[in-house]
């Protein structure tokens, strides 16, 4: 297990909880939400210049569309933001239910965006994963959720991963990307850590590891497919809650952070919670996938 602790403060954005990074490759920025702030970033590498965008309402994820637009999985469901930046509601998801909000999302190589959701008092095994499609339409592929996090695709599309973060660890689907069908829903890593840390939003490398931000636990970890723990990267802040490949060579991976419920002398002793880290771990990411819709 190698221990990697070059890590910069990229933006100290002060999220309170940022999540979701996407990197965009065309316009060099890399995509992140401040998640119950409502709000989309768009932060330009080269520059450092952040842009935030107000969508009104709590948004667990963002990605990126074939279009130019985004997808968000915001409170009430799936939405479009423009290349104006104005927000509007494609499907409603759960909108019955005022305790409920999606939260992490992805899209799939097939053009379709996925994402759950979750309680905003985190209530054990209601919130469910959903898979929207390129139509608009949406399918609920996975009921029973407590908190909906961390998707991601094996290099070779035929494995899907999900965590679920109240079960601490993350689990692997047989994927067909033909019909976005999951199956065989199996778990592959059990999260080593304190405790009380979980795992929250991952990524998957070109060679086929797995990045997991490792939250209350101050790293993110990188485990095999098999389920070794390979890589530990140290972090000055407790709760690291996503990351993500980028830059050009898709060399740099990005760290999103949270501030969220941390008393006085907790901020004290990590004044760049919130931040997003980036350091260069020597491998590269695979690029992002665009919602077709
Ligand atoms: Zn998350």
């Amino acid at each position: 297990m190698r221990r990697h602790t070059a890590v910069e403060l990229l933006l100290d954005a002060h999220a309170e909880l940022g999540e979701g990074p996407v990197w965009d490759h065309t316009r060099g920025e890399l995509l992140w939400v401040d998640v119950l702030r409502g709000q989309a970033h768009r932060l330009d590498i080269d520059s450092g210049r952040d842009k935030a965008i107000d969508l009104g309402q709590p948004v667990g994820a963002i990605g990126l569309c074939a279009s130019g637009n985004l997808v968000a999985a915001v409170r009430d469901g799936f939405g479009i933001i423009d290349k104006a930046g104005k927000f509007s509601l494609i499907a409603a998801v759960e909108s019955e239910d005022p305790m409920n909000r999606m939260n992490d999302g992805k899209c799939d190589s097939r053009g379709r965006f996925w994402a759950g959701t979750m309680a905003f008092d985190a209530k054990p095994g209601v919130g469910a994963l959903y898979r929207l499609e390129p139509d608009h339409s949406f399918v609920k592929a996975l009921a029973g959720v407590t908190i909906s996090n961390g998707l991601s695709w094996s290099p070779d599309d035929r494995i899907m991963y999900f965590i679920d973060s109240a079960a601490r660890g993350i689990d692997a689907f047989d994927f067909d990307r033909e019909t976005g069908r999951i199956t065989k829903r199996r778990r592959v890593i059990n999260i080593l850590g304190p405790t009380d840390s979980v795992p929250d939003g991952m990524t998957v490398d070109a060679e086929g590891y797995i990045w997991v931000a490792v939250c209350f636990g101050s790293a993110v970890h990188r485990y095999s497919p098999t389920g070794q723990l390979d890589t530990v990267i140290e972090l000055p802040i407790s709760q690291a809650t996503s990351c993500c490949f980028g830059r050009k060579d898709l060399g740099d991976l990005y760290i999103t952070s949270a501030a969220l419920n941390l008393k006085p002398e907790q901020l004290a002793r990590e004044p760049h919670a919130g931040g997003i880290f980036v350091c260069r771990p020597g491998v590269i990411g695979q690029p992002s996938q665009l919602y077709g819709g």
